[in-house]
């Protein structure tokens, strides 16, 4: 016979949503637990790894107009812990064909709505910092926003689960949820033939797996991709590097290409391609990958980045949770306002996690959100 453990709230998924989530929650004075299927601090997810981009230029506004909240909120963790969280570097943002004009323009606009003070436009600045580093012989369009740096990924999870285990909420790792079974009065969460969670409401942020979880109650068109992560050997030490000037950057267009400086594995610049190929997340490492995607991204650096070489030193492994729009997923589960979904996150939901786990935390404790979350409703796919 199991055993149930009572909590007011439980979160699954202890990557950066779910432990920003769990966080929230026991700011709120709750008791909660926050259930993890692999050991703590795992790499088989989307949080792992060194480093992620935060910026306030979004072409989409429903991105752009979460990113004050988000900085101020990763800004205060950082004054709370003492812990060094992120490095601001300025955020390059390109446009090097006709496509992608009109997404920096817009990225202008929304850095003029919602963070005016991070905007620099000026093409001097813009050129020193590109000078002798990096190379765009068709330059149609450029922005600085000076808000945009790197997240140190790893030590962020890491630091803000110490915050929940300090505030009294519980981590169990090795705690694969099974399933689901909502009532009247809250949600059985199964974990193993011992152990049962019973919850008032529980908060599934289960990255690529939330599908899979929530099976039972809804389809969500959510896809998880394997997402490759190649980092290039600086030809000149510190040519790259946030100590000499060299931003993050961003080439909008019909696929985004991003770059970081070298500031995480010595030497080495993270170049990389927004997206993947789908996957079944249990079987990521024997999806067959697109040879085109190593193809373009090697031509990519050898065309722009004369200072690096043109094979990657390292390559690793992320996994994407995309929807067909691109947009999150925050909303309950249809017919079950107990279970409540954060997943969907694109490849770009790390430096928003601090605003998603306040908006989720709202949903399971049954209070109004405190910003508008229609764009992130599942009704949007009704239409
Ligand atoms: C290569 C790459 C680059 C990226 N770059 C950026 C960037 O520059 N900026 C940015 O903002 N974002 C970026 N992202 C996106 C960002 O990293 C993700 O959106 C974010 O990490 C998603 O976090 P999550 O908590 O939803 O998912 P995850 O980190 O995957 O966490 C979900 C957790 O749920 C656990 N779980 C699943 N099923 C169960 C179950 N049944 N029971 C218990 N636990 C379960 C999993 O093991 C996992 O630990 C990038 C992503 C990748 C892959």
């Amino acid at each position: 016979m199991s055993k149930v453990f009572e909590f007011d709230h439980a979160v699954v998924g202890a990557g950066i949503v779910g432990s920003w989530t769990a966080l929230q929650l026991v700011r709120l004075g709750k008791k909660v637990i926050l259930l993890e299927q692999f050991p703590d601090l795992h790499t088989r997810g989307s949080s792992h790894g060194h480093s992620r981009i935060i910026r306030s230029s979004y072409d989409d506004a429903c991105f752009a107009r979460l990113m004050p909240d988000a900085l101020h909120m990763w800004s205060e963790a950082e004054v709370e812990t003492g812990v060094h969280m992120m490095k601001t570097t300025g955020l390059l943002c390109l446009a090097n064909s006709d496509f992608g004009v009109d997404l920096v323009e817009k990225s202008v606009e929304n850095m003029k709505k919602y963070c005016p003070v991070g905007l620099d436009t000026d093409v001097d600045r813009i050129s020193g910092i590109m000078e002798g580093v990096v190379k765009y012989d068709n330059l149609r369009a450029a922005m600085l926003d000076t808000t945009g740096g790197v997240l140190f990924a790893h030590k962020c999870v890491k630091t803000i689960q110490t915050l929940f285990k300090e505030r009294g909420g519980e981590l169990w790792d090795m705690s694969p949820v099974s399933c689901l079974d909502p009532d009247d009065e809250g949600v059985y969460v199964h974990l193993d033939a011992d152990r049962v969670v019973h919850a008032q409401s529980v908060v599934v942020c289960a990255g690529a797996w939330t599908k899979k979880l929530l099976q039972p109650f809804v389809t969500l068109p959510a896809q998880a991709q394997v997402v490759r992560v190649y980092y290039f050997k600086e030809k000149k030490l510190g040519a790259y590097s946030a100590e000499n000037g060299f931003p993050t950057l961003l080439e909008v267009g019909k696929t985004d290409i991003y770059a970081l400086p070298s500031l995480e594995y010595p030497g080495l610049v993270k170049v990389c391609l927004h997206g993947g190929v789908p996957c079944d997340p249990d079987a990521r490492d024997q999806t067959p990958q697109k040879p085109e995607f190593d193809a373009l991204i090697r031509s990519y650096v050898a065309e722009h980045f004369p200072l690096l070489e043109t094979e990657p030193a390292i390559v690793e492994t992320c996994m994407y949770t995309t929807t067909p729009d691109e947009k999150f997923i925050v909303d309950f589960v249809p017919q079950h306002k107990n279970i409540v979904i954060g997943t969907g996150f694109s490849g770009t939901g790390f430096k928003t996690a601090p605003v998603i786990g306040r908006l989720l935390s709202q949903l399971a404790t049954g209070s109004e959100p405190f910003l508008d979350i229609s764009a992130f409703r599942l009704s949007r796919f009704e239409k």
